[in-house]
C-alpha cells in the first residue's frame, strides 16, 4: 500500500477502466483502483507490476478505496452505462465527502450525466461526464477524452488528463468540452460519425469487391495506397490490416468468414434521435445505423436471396470492361467527398444541441482533440479544424471554400460511383445518403413548394410565397 494518499481513484476494471488506470499510473500519478467483483482489482495490480511496476494500489471494498485517495478526492468510474453507474455513485458516495469529484467515463446518455450532477450536488460533491475515445489501446497509451461538466473539477484534473490523452502534433487530445452533459453528448455523436465512417469504408469495399472483383490482396493494397493521402486514418489502417490477415481455422482469409451481422450498443441510435428531435439532416450516419439495422436481419436475407435472385437483375454495367485503376480512383475520391458530408452533419447537430443548452461549444476544437486517440482519428480532421478557424460560424463544412473545391473536384467520380452501385444491384446507402444532402443543401429550390402546396390543400396548414410577404391559405379543392 502506498505511504501517501494516491492522486486519484478508479472504480470499473473492465477493458477501458483497467487500461486507463494504467496508463494514469504510467504518467507519474499514483492511483487507487476498485471494482466489484474483486478478481480484476488483482488482475489490475498484477498488470502494474508486469508493466513496469507502476504506482498502482489495489482495494477489495469501497471504504479503503476512497479512503487511500488524497482530498479533495476524485474517483472516475468505468462501468456499465446505464443503473451500474447509480449503483457505483451510490456506493463510492457513501464515503466520499463535501468537495469531492465523481467523474463518469462511459458512453452514458447525456441527460444522465446531467440529472447525476445535480443529485450529487446535494452531497456537496462535483460531477463529470468524460467521453472516453480510442477502446482498450487508446486507453491504455492515450486516448482522446472529452469532458464536460463542473470547471471546478476539470481544472483539479487537468494535469493528469493533458498527460494522459493521447499527444498529437497540435497537443494533447482533451480540452474542457463544456457545462452539463456536453462532453458524453460530443462522445456520442463522435460514435455517430464512427458509424458514418465505418460504413462509408465497408460500400468502398463493397463496390471494390463486388463490382470491380478486387481480391483481398488488391484490397489491401488498395487501402495502404489510400492511407498515405487524404484518406489517411485510424479505420484505414486497420481495414488495411485486416484484408491481409489469413483465417487460423481454416482456408483463406478472415474477413470472409465472418458473418455479415453488425453488432451495436447504442451511441449511433441516439445520435439519429437527438439529429430528429432537434431537425438536423444527418442522412449519412442514419442510412449507417440502418444499414446495421439491415445487416442484423440475417435470415431474412438469406430468403429474400432466393426470391429475388441475381439473374432476375439486369447489370447495366456488366457489358462495359471495367477499369480497375479508374474504379478504385473514382471510389476514392466518393469516400472522401461522403466523409465530408457526414462530418458536416455530425458537427452541424453538436452545433444546434450547443446553442439548445447553450453550451458554447468549440467545433474547431472538437475536431483538434479528435485528432489522435480516438477511432476516428484522421489527417482530415485539421482540414476541419482549419475550416472552423476560417470562420468559427461556418454554417456547413460543405460551403467552407477548401471543402467545398474538394467536393466540386470529386464530384463526378462520386456521381459514377453511386451510379455504377446501382446499376450493379450493389446498395451504397452511405455515399448514396450524402450525396443526397450535398445535393439537396446546395440547390437554391427543392421540390418543397409542392409538399407545402399539398399540406395546405389538405390540412389548411398555409404557406408562404416567394414573391409577397405574409402567410397564405387557398381552397385549393375549389379551384381545382
Ligand atoms: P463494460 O463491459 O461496459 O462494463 C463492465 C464493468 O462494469 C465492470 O467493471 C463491471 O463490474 C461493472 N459493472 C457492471 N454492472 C455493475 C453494477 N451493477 N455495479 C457496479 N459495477 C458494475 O466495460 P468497458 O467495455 O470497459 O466499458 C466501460 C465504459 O466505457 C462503458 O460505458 C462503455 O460504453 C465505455 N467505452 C467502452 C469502450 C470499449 O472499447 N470497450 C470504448 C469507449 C467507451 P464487475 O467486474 O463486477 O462485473
Amino acid at each position: 500500500k502506498p505511504t501517501n494518499p494516491t492522486r486519484i481513484g478508479l472504480a470499473g476494471l473492465a477493458v477501458m477502466g483497467q487500461n486507463l488506470a494504467l496508463n494514469i499510473a504510467e504518467k507519474g500519478f499514483p492511483i487507487s483502483v476498485y471494482n466489484r467483483t474483486t478478481s480484476k482489482v488483482d488482475e489490475t495490480v498484477e498488470r502494474a507490476k508486469l508493466e513496469g511496476n507502476l504506482p498502482l494500489y489495489g482495494y477489495h471494498d469501497p471504504e479503503s478505496f476512497i479512503q487511500s485517495i488524497q482530498k479533495p478526492r476524485v474517483v472516475i468510474m468505468l462501468v456499465k452505462a446505464g443503473a451500474p453507474v447509480d449503483q457505483t455513485i451510490k456506493t463510492l458516495s457513501a464515503y466520499l465527502e463535501k468537495g469531492d469529484c465523481i467523474i463518469d467515463g462511459g458512453n452514458e446518455w447525456y441527460e444522465n450525466t446531467e440529472r447525476r450532477e445535480k443529485e450529487v450536488a446535494e452531497l456537496g460533491l462535483l460531477y463529470l461526464g468524460m467521453g472516453v475515445s480510442g477502446g482498450e489501446e487508446g486507453a491504455r497509451n492515450g486516448p482522446s477524452l472529452m469532458p464536460g461538466g463542473s470547471f471546478e473539477a476539470y481544472k483539479y484534473i487537468e494535469d493528469i488528463v493533458l498527460k494522459v490523452a493521447a499527444q498529437v502534433d497540435s497537443g494533447p487530445c482533451v480540452t474542457y468540452i463544456g457545462k452539463g452533459g456536453s462532453g458524453n453528448f460530443v462522445k456520442m455523436v463522435h460514435n455517430g460519425i464512427e458509424y458514418g465512417d465505418m460504413q462509408l469504408i465497408a460500400e468502398a469495399y463493397d463496390v471494390l469487391k463486388s463490382v470491380g472483383k478486387l481480391s483481398n490482396e488488391e484490397l489491401q493494397s488498395v487501402f495502404t495506397e489510400w492511407n498515405k493521402g487524404e484518406l489517411l486514418s485510424f479505420l484505414i489502417e486497420i481495414t488495411a490490416d485486416i484484408f491481409g490477415i489469413k483465417d487460423d481455422k481454416g482456408d483463406g482469409y478472415l474477413v470472409d468468414k465472418v458473418l455479415d451481422k453488425t453488432g451495436m450498443k447504442g451511441t449511433g441510435k441516439w445520435t439519429i434521435q437527438q439529429a430528429a428531435e432537434l431537425s438536423v439532416p444527418a442522412p449519412t450516419i442514419e442510412a449507417s445505423l440502418d444499414a446495421r439495422f439491415l445487416s442484423g436481419l440475417k435470415e431474412e436475407r438469406v430468403e429474400a436471396a432466393k426470391v429475388f435472385k441475381s439473374s432476375d437483375f439486369v447489370d447495366l454495367s456488366a457489358d462495359k470492361a471495367i477499369d480497375k485503376q479508374k474504379l478504385i480512383d473514382d471510389v476514392r475520391k466518393a469516400l472522401y467527398a461522403a466523409k465530408i458530408c457526414s462530418y458536416a452533419q455530425g458537427m452541424n447537430l453538436i452545433r444546434a444541441k450547443s446553442i439548445e443548452k447553450g453550451w458554447d461549444l468549440k467545433l474547431g476544437e472538437l475536431a483538434r482533440i479528435w485528432k489522435g486517440g480516438c477511432i476516428i482519428r484522421a489527417i482530415f480532421l485539421d482540414r476541419i479544424k482549419q475550416a472552423y478557424d476560417r470562420n468559427p460560424g461556418l454554417a456547413n463544412l460543405l460551403v467552407d471554400p477548401e471543402f467545398a473545391k474538394e467536393i466540386i473536384d470529386r464530384q463526378s467520380a462520386w456521381r459514377r460511383v453511386v451510379c455504377l452501385a446501382i446499376n450493379s444491384g450493389i446498395s451504397t446507402p452511405g455515399m448514396s445518403a450524402s450525396l443526397a444532402y450535398f445535393d439537396s443543401y446546395r440547390r437554391a429550390s427543392l421540390p418543397a413548394n409542392l409538399v407545402q402546396a399539398q399540406r395546405d390543400y389538405f390540412g389548411a396548414h398555409t404557406y408562404e410565397r416567394v414573391d409577397i410577404e405574409g402567410s397564405y391559405h387557398t381552397e385549393w379543392f375549389k379551384l381545382a
